[in-house]
């Protein structure tokens, strides 16, 4: 019988070398950025691999991130807790958005520190510790201007005693009093100063409350990098870690970042076409001279963002070439103008510095502008199709 290859099946696991696109993600970029920022700020760094790692992968960026000294790991859910748990991964664990009647006692079990926000959740908290006779480590949060999770100053005192009370019990320990920033991506807006401000009053009402947490944390990455003043013992670093500068004052700054994720693909298609011929759905566009168009087989369902028509731009043969018509669900047409280009070349989609030469590939940040958003909803937008392939795995080892 002839060598038909494997075949794809329902459990295939969509290996880069059979995917349509690939996500190369650098893990010594990951490592590099731990040190820098570490460096910079002087202060411990917890790596924020929510979200998939911002889509690169929870456990890749988080061996690597711990192989360069990040001291912590921080997470949005249980569930992103406890898969790091079961991939071996043994380092503090902060997890900090919880359903009332999450599964806690899962999460202590684990040794995963568990932030609380409010009262019933600190009770629910509380009882899952005393029926698994183990003491819960929570991290109590303040809401200092966000507005989101956090408890304002008008709970905080009760939370703080609530917490007091139920250490003297046995259930539970306080390690951190913690909270999140607005706006750090401005400097010097007034609300950094305001929610320091807050942020200070509320480490004295639970230091009154008895409260002795070890840790303070405040920090994102855009306030790592520019706010000395919020650094306190750890911080929380999410979007600098995977290279992408959290605002143009840091981009401008001394500071060097490198993109862990390079997107690329390859032409599927090429044609040459007349003047006047249409392009992707809904006639949105059409050609001013005859052309030659190439199909990349990436689309909304990957990530690229469908409010990117118009604008957005790949590299391909060693020039940056334009996106043309609509974005579509699996696909985009590439103008290549009369570049010659030939079926199975190259195209990268993002991967370089945001300040690379004009040929250079796009960064993340271009892509975010071009889709008026943020570097982050682009890179956890890269789709479940999209291979993941690690380079420079051996910096991860911890
Ligand atoms: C996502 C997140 C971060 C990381 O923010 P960046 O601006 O990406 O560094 C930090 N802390 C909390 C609570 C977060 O939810």
């Amino acid at each position: 019988m002839p060598d038909e290859g494997p075949r794809l099946g329902p459990h295939t696991v969509v290996t880069p070398d059979r995917a349509l696109a690939e996500a190369v993600v650098d893990l010594a970029a990951v490592g590099g950025n731990v040190r820098t920022i570490t460096a910079v700020a002087e202060t411990p760094v917890l790596a924020v691999v929510k979200a998939n790692g911002f889509g690169h992968g929870a456990f890749e960026v988080a061996r690597a991130a711990l192989g360069a000294g990040a001291t912590w790991l921080g997470v949005t859910s249980a569930a992103e807790a406890l898969a790091l748990r079961s991939a071996g991964i043994g380092a503090p664990v902060l997890s900090w958005l919880h359903r009332p009647d999450e599964d806690f006692a899962a999460l202590i079990a684990a040794s995963v520190d568990i932030a609380v926000s409010t009262g019933p959740h600190l009770d629910a908290v509380a009882r899952s510790a005393r029926d698994l006779g183990a003491p819960a480590v929570v991290q109590l949060k303040a809401d200092t201007g966000l507005s989101r999770n956090g408890a304002v100053s008008a709970d905080w005192s009760d939370l703080t005693s609530a917490a007091r009370r139920y250490e003297v019990e046995g259930t539970v320990q306080v390690r951190a009093v913690w909270s999140h920033l607005t706006n750090a991506e401005v400097p010097g807006c007034p609300s950094i100063a305001q929610q320091v401000a807050a942020f200070e009053e509320a480490v004295r009402v639970a230091r009154r409350a008895g409260l002795d947490p070890a840790l303070l944390h405040l920090a994102n990455s855009a306030a790592a990098l520019t706010a000395a003043e919020t650094r306190y013992d750890l911080c929380r670093i999410g979007i600098a870690l995977y290279g992408v500068h959290p605002s143009h004052s840091t981009r401008t700054s001394a500071v060097t970042l490198r993109p862990a994720m390079t997107l690329r693909s390859t032409v599927v298609n090429v044609k040459r076409v007349p003047a006047g011929t249409s392009v992707s759905y809904g006639l949105r566009h059409v050609t001013d001279r005859s052309t030659t168009l190439a199909l990349l087989p990436l689309g909304f369902g990957d990530g690229l963002p469908r409010t990117a028509e118009g604008r957005a731009a790949v590299q391909l043969g060693g020039a940056r070439r334009p996106i043309v018509g609509r974005i579509a669900m699996d696909q985009c047409v590439i103008d290549v103008g009369d570049l010659p280009v030939a079926l199975g070349d190259p195209v990268v989609v993002f991967g370089s510095d945001d300040d690379a030469a004009p040929d250079a590939a796009p960064s993340v940040a271009d892509w975010a502008r071009w889709a008026g958003t943020n570097p982050h909803e682009i890179l956890t937008g890269i789709g479940a199709r999209v291979a993941r392939r690690y380079v420079n795995t051996e910096a991860t080892i911890v």
